[in-house]
Formats: structure tokens, C-alpha cells, sequence
């Protein structure tokens, strides 16, 4: 969850000024900021814990924050009196879900969980598997399989070509908004990764979709390695109030700690 977010915010300054290498200075650029993949993660977190209905929390998480860097189809449904699911197959399903896979409790419940919060704007079937497969993968890996095992696991189910690197993919990535063009790609950095922190450079260093990448890479790896007290409270302090409330319930309710070093007092002493 709050990996997902640091995905986000550190990718934000590159999802339409790409560059092509890792060790990009620093971490978090001065102008990063969280965008739509941290908003909607937030409102999936809401919907699961409150057991709302995920139209109604991503419509008042999102209307919040009209100039997040919606695309096109969600903004149009997310600020029209719509309801209804539209088809979609873009990535938008797999950078939110990560919360199903820490709240369900078995790999059954957090598949029905992504369903939950997929089905009601990306109701095509690559993005019910999109949000699926991130689903699982997180579960898989914060109960502690290996690399190997979910790599198998999430290739065959979905099939998916996990067998490749970050460096192999890079010469021929471009600019993909869908979910069979961004999951692949995130989970193959989170699964080559050393740590979080790795998995969201990589995913950033792919070019394209910088933000969502390293939203769903930094999710992943998260449940794998989990997140450094460093790299959490940067995180934290770039998001308001409400939304660090919401996380805190939602770790509470997966019965995990939350990441991050100051959890009940505002973690930047300037704000
Ligand atoms: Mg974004």
C-alpha cells in the first residue's frame, strides 16, 4: 500500500519526461508528488476497510483532487453522475488494488477483494487479471513465498512472461497505459529487485508510465522486502492527513505494522 504510493510519488516527475537509468538523484525529487495511483489506492483501502461501495470512494477520493493526472476515461466517469463500469482494460485497475492483497485473508478472499474494486470501472477481462495478479503477488510475497515461486505462479495463471530483466525490457518499452502493457513489466522489477527502494528504480527507468510502474512495482516489492523507515516517512509526509489515516487502518485490518517510524504524530515536523 504505502509502497505503491512511494511508487508514485517518486515516479511522478517522470511519467512524461522519461529517462532511462536507475540511479537517478535524488529518491524523491524536490517537485515529486503523489498523483491518481496514490488517490485510488487510498479509496480501494477506504472501500475495504469501511466496506463502502468503491464507486462511492472513488468518487469522493478522486473528486478531491481534480487535477491528479486522471486519464481520460476514469475522468469522465469519475466527475459525471455515471456508475457504471466502462469497459476498460488500462493499468489504472493494478495501481490501486494492492490493498486486496494485504486485507484478504486467504488467496481466495483476495481475489474476490480485487474483484470487488475492478469490476466496477475496468470490467474487461485483462484488467480484472491486471488487478488480479498484483493481488496475489502481494499476498504471495507478505506470506512469505520466494521470488521463484511467484514468478511461476503468476506467469502461468495469467499468462503473463515474467522470464525477463528490467534491462531487457528497457530498448523496447514505450509509453503503454494498459494493463497487459504495465503489470508484466512492474512485477518483472519486483521481482528482480534487491529491495523496495530497487524495485521502484527499475520501474521507473523502463520510461513510459513512470508513476504507475513504480506504483505497482513498489507495491509488490513491498509485500516481498518491505519498507524502509526512511523511505516510508518521505512518503508519508507527502500526503495529507486523511490519506495517512486511511493506511493506518488498513494495516491495522491485515493485521501488519505499518511502515514508517512516527506513525502517530505528523512524521514532518515543518507542516
Ligand atoms: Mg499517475
Amino acid at each position: 500500500m504505502l509502497g505503491a504510493i512511494a511508487g508514485d510519488i517518486v515516479g511522478s516527475i517522470y511519467e512524461f519526461d522519461p529517462i532511462d537509468h536507475e540511479d537517478f538523484e535524488p529518491l524523491f525529487g524536490e517537485d515529486a508528488t503523489f498523483t491518481d495511483d496514490t488517490i485510488l489506492t487510498v479509496a480501494v483501502a477506504d472501500a475495504l476497510v469501511s466496506g463502502r461501495d468503491p464507486v462511492e470512494t472513488f468518487k469522493a477520493w478522486g473528486r478531491g483532487f481534480p487535477n491528479a493526472g486522471w486519464g481520460g476515461m476514469f475522468a469522465r466517469w469519475l466527475f459525471s453522475d455515471e456508475t457504471a463500469p466502462y469497459g476498460s482494460f488500462g493499468n489504472g485497475a493494478a495501481m490501486r488494488v494492492s490493498p486486496a492483497g494485504w486485507i484478504g485473508r486467504d488467496l481466495d478472499e483476495v481475489l474476490a477483494l480485487a474483484d470487488r474494486v475492478t469490476v466496477v470501472t475496468h470490467d474487461h477481462p485483462d484488467a480484472v487479471d491486471g488487478a488480479r495478479a498484483v493481488a496475489e503477488a502481494v499476498y504471495r510475497f507478505r506470506t512469505r513465498a520466494t521470488a521463484d515461486a511467484v514468478r511461476d505462479a503468476i506467469g502461468r495463471r495469467y499468462g503473463y512472461d515474467l522470464d525477463r530483466t528490467a534491462a531487457q525490457i528497457r530498448p523496447h518499452y514505450d509509453f503503454d497505459e494498459t494493463c497487459r502493457g504495465t503489470v508484466p513489466p512492474a512485477l518483472v522489477c519486483a521481482l528482480e529487485a534487491r529491495s523496495t527502494e530497487d524495485a521502484i528504480r527499475k520501474a521507473v527507468s523502463l520510461g513510459g508510465d513512470a508513476d504507475t510502474l513504480a506504483a505497482i512495482a513498489g507495491a509488490v516489492a513491498e509485500a516481498r522486502f518491505g519498507l524502509p523507515t526512511d523511505l516510508a516517512n518521505e512518503a508519508l509526509a507527502r500526503i495529507p492527513e486523511p490519506m495517512r489515516d486511511v493506511l493506518r487502518r488498513a494495516y491495522a485490518r491485515a493485521g501488519a505494522a505499518m511502515p514508517g517510524g512516527t506513525q502517530d504524530a505528523d512524521p514532518d515536523p515543518a507542516t
